[in-house]
């Protein structure tokens, strides 16, 4: 078992296997974002499994494949296959935009997926297309049913809650959860990136989402939908699906924190926020063996630091203006 100095179980690996993105979140990526570095630099998704082999051997056993926008990158359902016959895996997601899913979820789930977050932050088109600067929310519609269709439950979609922008659609998505089988999940705007979005004005705080989704009641672990995330869940009465919150500045989760992060490049994340990174991928490539890179990663979790900083980044006590991009650690 993986567990830090602070005595936390570590599980769960989200792997980006790409910094790229068919869409500019305005909260997340600049309009004129353009991924860094060369391409040699990402690695090949042989040496992405050879570090999943690695946390695997260690005792992780859920990993979430994500990005930038996983289905972006050629060949994402083969690397799925090879992610679902590493032993002691249990548990294989990916978080996506669903732009590209239609096309892709019968594949994955074939491949071995076994569920899927979608990220969508509005049910109005005009809206949706002004918070993702030009996404087409009929292709992430298509893509939702097509995620049914292909039996990757349970879905969860991701909603980062905006003033001014999508506030006033809470309700709408809890209401979505009494009429079809999906978890909306409210995410609280984060000060992550270099958008320079963030605002306290702008972030709406978990209490106020709470008020706004209407009549629900908190549910019992048990029946909360599979998963091993931040969220806790309510659900309202006689709802197919539930309701989530993931609020990392009104409530803070580090105390249950269950994961690490890789980069495409190889980098090992140990926090969402902060700068630390340990470069397993350069490793991996100068020869190292699993026993080498096991030992790094063990350092690395002792390390883990103990929560993030996105409060006082938020207050501006912090100088630093973002911490890293999302779409570098996947979110
Ligand atoms: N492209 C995939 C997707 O859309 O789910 C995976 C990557 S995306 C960076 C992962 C998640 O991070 C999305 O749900 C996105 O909304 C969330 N995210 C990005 N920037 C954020 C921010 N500043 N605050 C809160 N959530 C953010």
């Amino acid at each position: 078992m993986l567990l830090d100095r602070f005595g936390r179980k570590i599980n769960y690996l989200r792997i980006s296997v790409t910094d790229r993105c068919n869409l500019r979140c305005v909260y997340c990526l600049p309009e004129d974002y353009a991924p860094k570095g060369k391409k040699e630099e990402i690695l090949s998704y042989e040496e992405l499994s050879e570090i999943a082999y690695c946390f695997a051997e260690l005792g992780v056993s859920r990993i979430r494949v994500t990005g930038g926008e996983p289905l972006v990158r050629n060949g994402i359902s083969q690397f799925i296959s090879i992610l679902s016959k590493i032993p002691g895996i249990q548990d294989l997601a990916m978080s996506t935009n669903g732009l590209l899913l239609e096309k892709y979820a019968g594949d994955l789930a074939q491949a071995g997926l076994k569920r899927i977050n979608i990220s969508l932050d509005s049910l109005n088109p005009e809206k949706f297309s002004q918070m993702t600067r030009y996404g087409k929310i009929e292709f992430v519609m298509n893509g939702i049913c097509a995620a049914l269709e292909a039996g990757l439950q349970p879905i969860k979609l991701n909603v980062v809650v905006v003033r001014g922008i999508n506030s006033e659609e809470v309700g709408d998505f809890a209401q979505l959860t009494e009429d079809l089988p999906i978890h909306v999940r409210f995410i609280e705007l984060m000060p992550m990136g270099e958008t320079g979005f963030f605002s306290e004005a702008r972030r709406v705080p978990y209490e106020e989402i709470l008020k706004s989704a209407g009549p629900i009641a908190p549910l019992e672990k048990n029946d909360w939908p599979e998963g091993g995330g931040p969220a806790h869940y309510f659900k309202r009465p006689g709802a197919q699906g539930t309701i989530g919150f993931i609020s990392a500045l009104s409530c803070n989760f580090c105390g249950n924190c269950n994961r690490v992060r890789l980069s495409s490049k190889g980098v090992l994340v140990p926090c969402l926020d902060g700068w630390m990174g340990v470069p397993l991928g350069e490793m991996l490539r100068k020869g190292a063996d699993r026993k080498e890179i096991k030992r790094e990663i063990l350092r690395t979790i002792e390390n883990k630091p103990e929560h993030h900083f996105m409060v006082e980044r938020a207050k501006e006590e912090l100088h630093s203006p973002s911490s890293r991009l999302m779409c570098s650690v996947g979110g």
